[in-house]
This record gives structure tokens, C-alpha cells and sequence, in this order.
């Protein structure tokens, strides 16, 4: 006999079926016994009757999430005890045969999701498989996997490629501290784990892919903040050539107004096309530049997107002494602005453009720089000397001299889009397995301690105090 997921056995009355899963609850009324099953689709109830005394002891024996498998025949509820609140309410199953296929402990927490239970973070993290077994949890991921499935699809159909690049890779500045791995072969070197896959994706277009895409996981290593991206999260990292900014923002307009049409149908999406402000005008309006403009700000569907143009190429202030990029050393600065570099680095305005979505900076991109000489310029600018530029960069410089098409892109952060998307005020709730808001991973222990062989191996001798 095949399996039958819960949710379709509403439309099987009069058939038997065999159904998985884990128990809910179990109630004792007299001399039956009833149990709440659950699987990935819904809840369903069955029921035991006295007549077979042997399979009711058996079911005395189940316990809250213990495994089992239930033969029994769906049988529609009487009127008046049709539960509306469960989507299978007009039926049960009338169990036929048992099988406990295993046990369980009493959980730490009731598995039972109810906007009012707030466990603490460290034992729902500890136990992420059990808290993952609530059907809100269940559903963020499916709805997650949907998402991302809808972009990949709609970007294969713009006639994207989507590339893996390295992660153990070389350190591209993002303005975060990397994540740094020794080499075991070569003695004193590291790779970095990608801030983003920046440097790549622009090879790839030195390289004539022309349209790129990877749904990329980032590491940068900072201190957890509330409003800070986490230690590890995935940008849907992009990169055209021979484009225009506007045909960045068009097409970002697209990807997320289909996805969230298709897999957010409840969502309304406020300002279309969405708003395109430069930097100046929001900052006089909004004070911010990342401005909300959700009409009304209780209407958790509501969603307000906007593009931020126009940006400063060098933020306001100095970094010792030198320049610090507004977003990354890669931007371009507008034409018309060029010869202010030198008298008046502060005014030059650039290609970057932001995503906001209510509130949230949920992404940046911008047009890149494609001429060495302007290039070396800005190294210079931010302080990096000629020689570092050569070593850290000058693959980069090299690889524009064979050819290199105007280019530019975008990387939306995909778990702060999903986060607003999913009405969660943190972003950590919208990934399977996240770390505390002090980057540990309470279910594995990581990070942990390693063995004074591996140290070896990697030419590592610890300093702990
Ligand atoms: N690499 C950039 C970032 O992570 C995005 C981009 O410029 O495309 O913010």
C-alpha cells in the first residue's frame, strides 16, 4: 500500500489509507484513544476505537512525536463534530494497524507553533530540528525554496548563466573583516571566504558570458548587530555587460515583482515602477537613505520598494587620511564628474545604485570601472599603494587590458528580501540553521575547538590568553 500525505485525505472518505508522520498530541476519552498525526502537508485526527482493545493499548503507548505508521479508513465527521480550524476537520482516520517506527523523548519545547511561544533563542537554535518541525518554520523554508526557484528560472529565461565561483578564494574588500582559511600546502597563506563574488563575476565578463547569476553565499565577519546582515547570508549576485544602470534596475523591478506575485500572491507591492531617488533627494526629504515609504506602516502586505541613485563616490570623512568607497573601489563615478577626483574628491558623484524595501537596505550594485588608469586612480585615492594594487589587484588591472566590455550589476541580499517578505523582524529566522546573535552555532557547538594534529597540519600555533 502507498503512502498517502495527510492533506489529501480530506477528499478520501470511504477509502483506507496508510499514512507517516509524528504525533501531535493524544487524547484518552474513555475507552478510545485519539491522536493529532502531522507530516510536511497538515494534521489529520485519528482515532482508535474500543472494539479492538488490542490496537487501543498499543496506542496508549504513542507519546507526543513519536514516529509511527497508521493503517485506517478515512471516515467523514458527523456534523456536529467537524473542526473547522484543521483543514482535513470533516474527516478522520479510524485506525486499522499501528506501527511505532520510533520513540521520542519529551521534547524541550512544545512543538506546537503559536505566535505567543517565545522560547529563547539558544534552545530553539540547540534543538533547530525540532523548532524546524512547526509548520511556520516548515513553510518559511518551502516558501524560501520556492523563491529562489522562481528567480533562478526567470533569470534562466533572460538567458542568464549561472556560475559557481569560488569559496575558497581570494579576499575581495567589501569593507568587512574576512573569513580567513590556511593553506595546508603553503605554509603562511590563506584563502578568504568570498565577502562576494565581486572580483569573479567581473572576470566573467572580461571573459564574454555577458549575463551571470549565482545565488551566493557571502561570509563577512563582523560583530552581530540587530540591523547587521549575518556572519554568513546569500545575495542573488548579478552581472550584465554592454547595459545601461537602468537596465540593472528594470530587470531587478521584474525578478522580484514575478517571484513575489507567484510565490507571495498576498503582497502588495505599493509604487510602480518603483522609485528611483538619488541619494541628495532622500537625505533632504528623509533624513535617510534608506526611507520607508510604505504608505501605511501597520499593513504587514505592503511592500515599498525603491532605488537609491546618484550616491557620492567616497563617503563623508576620512579613514586614516585617505578616502573610504561608498560601496565598493569597483564603482564608477559618473563621466561629468571625473575631473573632480583630485580637487574635490567629495562631490563626485557614481554609478552605485541601492535596493530599499520598507526601510531595509536590501541590496547595492552599480557600474564598474573598466579603465586601469581610472582604476589605479581610486586605488591611489583609498589609499592603497601601487604595489598593493599590483598584488591584491592585478589580475583585475591585467585582465582589462585584453578587452574588457562596460559592465555592471547588482546583488540583492535574499535573506533580508525574505525576512520583510515573511513579516519576521530578524533575519536569522529565515535561514534553516543560523547562528545566535553572538555567532555560534548552538546545535553543532561550531565554532569548536580542532585537534592539535589539524593545527599542525595548517602551521597554526595558537596565542590564547
Ligand atoms: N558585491 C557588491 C556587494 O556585495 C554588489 C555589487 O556591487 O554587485 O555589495
Amino acid at each position: 500500500m502507498n503512502r498517502t500525505q495527510i492533506d489529501k485525505t480530506s477528499n478520501l472518505a470511504g477509502h483506507k489509507v496508510k499514512l507517516n508522520g509524528w504525533v501531535q498530541t493524544t487524547r484518552r476519552m474513555g475507552k478510545m484513544v485519539f491522536i493529532d498525526l502531522r507530516d510536511i502537508s497538515g494534521i489529520v485526527q485519528v482515532v482508535f476505537l474500543p472494539d479492538n482493545k488490542e490496537l487501543v493499548e498499543q496506542a496508549k503507548k504513542i507519546r507526543p512525536e513519536f514516529v509511527v505508521e497508521i493503517v485506517g479508513q478515512v471516515n467523514e465527521r458527523p456534523a456536529k463534530l467537524v473542526n473547522n480550524k484543521l483543514a482535513t476537520g470533516r474527516i478522520e482516520i479510524q485506525a486499522e494497524e499501528l506501527t511505532i517506527l520510533a520513540e521520542s523523548k519529551t521534547p524541550p519545547f512544545e512543538i506546537v507553533a503559536t505566535e505567543k511561544e517565545q522560547e529563547n533563542e539558544e534552545l530553539r537554535y540547540k534543538y533547530r530540528y525540532l523548532d524546524l518541525r512547526r509548520s511556520k518554520n516548515q513553510q518559511m523554508l518551502i516558501k524560501r525554496s520556492r523563491f529562489i526557484k522562481n528567480i533562478r528560472d526567470f533569470l534562466h529565461q533572460e538567458n542568464f548563466t549561472e556560475i559557481d565561483t569560488p569559496i575558497l578564494a581570494k579576499s575581495t574588500p567589501e569593507g568587512a573583516r574576512d573569513y580567513l582559511v590556511p593553506s595546508r600546502v603553503y605554509p603562511g597563506k590563506f584563502y578568504a571566504l568570498p565577502q562576494s563574488p565581486q572580483q569573479y563575476k567581473q572576470m566573467l565578463m572580461v571573459a564574454g558570458l555577458e549575463k551571470y547569476f549565482q545565488i551566493a553565499p557571502c561570509f563577512r565577519d563582523e560583530d552581530s548587530r540587530a540591523d547587521r546582515a549575518p556572519d554568513q547570508f546569500y545575495q542573488l549576485d548579478l552581472e550584465m555587460s554592454f547595459v545601461e544602470q537602468e537596465d540593472i534596475l528594470r530587470l531587478t523591478e521584474k525578478i522580484f515583482t514575478e517571484a513575489i506575485k507567484s510565490i507571495f500572491p498576498h503582497k502588495k507591492i505599493n509604487n510602480t515602477p518603483w522609485p528611483r531617488l538619488t541619494y541628495k533627494e532622500v537625505m533632504e526629504k528623509y533624513g535617510s537613505d534608506k526611507p520607508d515609504l510604505r504608505k501605511d506602516k501597520n499593513d504587514k502586505d505592503e511592500l515599498a520598494f525603491c532605488f537609491i541613485v546618484d550616491w557620492p563616490l567616497f563617503e563623508a570623512g576620512k579613514e586614516n587620511g585617505h578616502l573610504a568607497p561608498a560601496h565598493h573601489m569597483f564603482t564608477a563615478p559618473k563621466s561629468s564628474d571625473i575631473p573632480l577626483l583630485d580637487k574635490d574628491p567629495h562631490k563626485v558623484l557614481s554609478w552605485q545604485h541601492d535596493l530599499v524595501l520598507n526601510g531595509f537596505e536590501v541590496g547595492g550594485g552599480s557600474l564598474r570601472i573598466t579603465e586601469p588608469i581610472l582604476q589605479e586612480k581610486i586605488f591611489e585615492l583609498v589609499g592603497i599603494s601601487q604595489a598593493e594594487a599590483k598584488s591584491q589587484f592585478g589580475h583585475m588591472l591585467e585582465a582589462f587590458e585584453y578587452g574588457v566590455p562596460p559592465h555592471g550589476g547588482i546583488a540583492p541580499g535574499l535573506d533580508r528580501i525574505l525576512m520583510v517578505l515573511l513579516n519576521e523582524s530578524n533575519v536569522r529566522e529565515v535561514v534553516a540553521f543560523p547562528k545566535t546573535g553572538d555567532n555560534r552555532e548552538p546545535m553543532t557547538e561550531s565554532p569548536s575547538e580542532v585537534s592539535a594534529d589539524q593545527l599542525k597540519d595548517l602551521h597554526i600555533k595558537l596565542d590564547k590568553k
